[in-house]
């Protein structure tokens, strides 16, 4: 039994500057990381609000492994439900303003879950082009006429709409897309969605913690309801700083989901402790004002500093502030060039985004000081010939 054939797709991906290596860190998430021996001032993790290792939410997770151990287990279903999962639910719903919400161990997974427990063979399913790859896969597992619309686009999408017969639509967008940062059009696709009688569906893995008031993300920012959005997805490992995701909704939503979704039946619950982190890391967002105005702080000079310097930033006023570079060479070049001095930032390429808009994606944390964004901006400068 030979490989070959596995080795040569390899060698192409190789070629066409798109092999992934992964780095080895030795330290906690933070502003200042550990990588393969070396110190690295970081800008590309999704611990906007530096909640992953802060001292409370350790303790909640030291204080519960005590208590229930390690292992989850078992699945929810069997005896994996604890206590703890019960009450960080009960808290979620209370946080989106929702009767249920229902843990799931990955966004992923909540994803596949949710949209394939929803939709089947004979529905219709409409995708934003640049959603998450977790709901593009969703999609097109569901066995549902799949259809991508243009980014953020409700003409696009209502041309679309009114050309199907299906009796369950499904209309599914990222709520701030991960790889431009941009948030979605909510007023208007929802408005588009139910002209037609279509579900709404956003995955707003980036917008919890970091927009509305308290944290309750594009939904709360925008002010939209529940008829508006039935189905609302926010995952755990980003601003909560722990791991997992949620669903939030409706009463005969989260029974639906139990039911039927695959992902959440056959699978381990999360440790007990993570769902304990994410209680303690929940009240960090809620009252977290300070957080999202000193990351706002931030996102202010970065762009005005990166504009100064003559980069192209993205249309984002949230934590994902990518510089677009274009060929894939290019942007492995400048995150090479920066990560010789000290600073790390990933360089995203296809087929995570589109063909020849391979980027920095830059990201900043309200761990962050204006010090720290000024020499990433400093080093930016130092790099620009890599782009000329
Ligand atoms: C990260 C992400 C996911 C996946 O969440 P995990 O918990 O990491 O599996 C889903 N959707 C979006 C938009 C994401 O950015």
């Amino acid at each position: 039994m030979s490989f070959d054939q596995l080795d040569s797709a390899l060698a192409e991906r190789r070629a066409a500057r798109l092999y992934r290596r992964r780095r080895t860190l030795d330290s906690a998430q933070g502003p200042q990381v550990r990588v393969d021996g070396r110190d690295y001032l970081a800008f590309c993790s999704n611990d906007y609000l530096g909640l992953a290792n802060h001292p409370e939410v350790v303790n909640a997770f030291q204080q519960a492994a005590n208590e229930y151990g390690v292992g989850g287990g078992a699945s929810h279903l069997v005896n994996g439900h604890s206590r703890v999962h019960q009450q960080l639910e009960e808290a979620l719903a209370e946080f989106t303003g929702r009767p249920r919400a229902l843990l799931f161990s990955t966004g992923y997974m909540a994803n596949i879950g949710a949209v394939n427990a929803l939709i089947g063979k004979g529905d219709a399913v409409f995708e934003d082009r640049l959603n998450h790859a977790s709901l593009l896969d969703a999609g097109l597992l569901s066995g549902a006429r799949f259809q991508r619309y243009l980014h953020n686009d409700a003409d696009s999408l209502v041309a679309r709409l009114s050309k199907t017969d299906a009796v369950r639509k499904l209309v599914v967008t990222d709520g701030v897309f991960s790889m431009d940062g941009d948030c979605a059009d909510l007023p208007a696709l929802c408005t588009a969605a139910e002209k037609h009688g279509a579900w709404v569906m956003v995955d707003d893995a980036h917008g919890f913690g970091c927009l509305g008031d308290t944290g309750g993300g594009c939904v709360e920012a925008m002010g939209l309801t529940m008829e508006q959005v039935p189905v609302l997805v926010g995952t755990l490992g980003k601003a909560f700083g722990t791991g997992g995701a949620f669903v939030a909704g409706s009463e005969t939503l989260i029974e639906t989901l139990i039911q039927f979704a695959r992902p959440y039946i056959y699978t381990t619950a999360m440790p007990p402790a993570v769902a304990a982190a994410t209680l303690a890391s929940l009240q960090l967002i809620t009252s977290g004002q300070e957080r999202r105005a000193q990351l706002a702080r931030l996102i202010a000079r970065f762009r005005q500093g990166a504009r100064e310097l003559g980069f192209e930033l993205m249309d984002s006023d949230t934590p994902i502030q990518p510089i677009l570079v274009g060929p894939s060479d290019c942007a492995l070049a400048l995150s090479e060039a920066l990560e010789r001095q000290g600073i790390f930032v990933s360089a995203i390429r296809p087929p995570t985004v589109p063909e020849g808009s391979a980027r920095l994606r830059v990201t900043l944390s309200a761990a962050h000081s204006d010090e720290q964004v000024d020499r990433l901006l400093d080093g930016l400068d130092r790099v620009r010939e890599v782009l000329a």
